[in-house]
C-alpha cells in the first residue's frame, strides 16, 4: 500500500504518519526532513536549500524529483510507502505516479488531513523543537514539563525559522495555490480521503485506519 498523507502545516501529520508506520510497517518518506538534514549537511545544495527552507518557499521541484528518486529507490518497495509533505505540487505528484509505475506500483490513497487556515497559524505559532534531538512540542496540546527545555534530552526549545508569522501566511498561502490541485486530481482519481484534522489524535487516527482500505 502506497499512501501520501497531505495537509496544511499543523495539520498533525507528523504525527498520524508515525502512527501509521508503527502499525503497518511501511517505509516512511519525510520530505521536510530529509531536505533539513540536507540543508544542515555539507552537501553542495545545502545553501539554497536551507535559505529556501527558512523562507517558507517550496524547494524546487526537480530537485526534489531526485531525492524522492533517491530515497524510494533504496527501499523494499514490497513494504510500501507512506509519503508526508510530498508530493506538494501537481508535477511531484506526477512525478512519483511515474516513479511507482516504473516498479509496478501505484498510489493508493491520499489521505488529506483537513484545517483551518486560523487553526494551522494557531498550532504552529506555539510549535517549539529541541535544537539537539528534534522532538516537537506544541505549548497548547502538547507541552514539555519543563518550559523550554526538551523532555527527552534536556536540549533548549526553539521555534524554527519558518515558524515565524511572515514565513507561516507564506507556507500556508503556497499550500493553496500549489499544493491544493493534488487534491482535485486525487478526487477524480478517486483515491482521496478527507478526513476532519480539528479533532483529538486519537479520533483521527481510528478513522484513518476504519477507512483505509474502503473508499
Ligand atoms: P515541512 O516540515 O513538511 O513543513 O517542510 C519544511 C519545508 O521543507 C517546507 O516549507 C519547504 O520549504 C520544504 N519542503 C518540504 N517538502 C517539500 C516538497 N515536497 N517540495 C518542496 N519543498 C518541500
Amino acid at each position: 500500500m502506497n499512501i501520501i498523507l497531505l495537509g496544511p502545516q499543523g495539520s498533525g501529520k507528523g504525527t498520524q504518519a508515525e502512527m501509521l508506520v508503527k502499525k503497518y510497517g511501511m517505509n516512511y518518506v519525510e520530505m521536510g526532513n530529509i531536505l533539513r538534514s540536507i540543508a544542515a549537511s555539507d552537501n553542495q545544495y545545502a545553501g539554497v536549500v536551507k535559505k529556501t527552507i527558512d523562507k517558507g518557499d517550496m524547494v524546487e521541484d526537480e530537485y526534489v524529483r531526485l531525492i524522492a528518486w533517491d530515497h524510494i529507490n533504496k527501499q523494499d518497495k514490497e513494504k510500501g510507502f507512506l509519503f508526508d509533505g510530498y508530493p506538494r505540487s501537481l508535477p511531484q505528484y506526477e512525478h512519483l505516479q511515474d516513479m511507482l509505475r516504473k516498479f509496478g506500483k501505484k498510489i493508493d490513497r491520499l489521505i488529506y488531513l483537513n484545517i483551518s487556515q486560523e487553526e494551522s497559524v494557531r498550532r504552529l505559532s506555539a510549535r517549539r523543537i529541541c535544537k539537539k534531538c528534534g522532538e516537537i512540542y506544541n505549548l497548547i496540546t502538547n507541552p514539555p514539563v519543563t518550559a523550554g527545555e526538551c523532555d527527552k534530552c534536556k536540549g533548549e526549545l526553539i521555534q524554527r525559522e519558518d515558524d515565524q508569522p511572515e514565513a507561516i501566511r507564506h507556507r500556508l498561502q503556497l499550500f493553496s495555490e500549489r499544493t491544493e490541485p493534488i487534491l482535485e486530481r486525487a478526487r477524480q482519481e478517486n483515491i482521496l480521503m478527507e478526513i476532519n484534522g480539528e479533532r483529538p489524535i486519537e479520533q483521527i487516527y481510528e478513522e484513518i485506519v476504519s477507512r483505509i482500505w474502503t473508499r
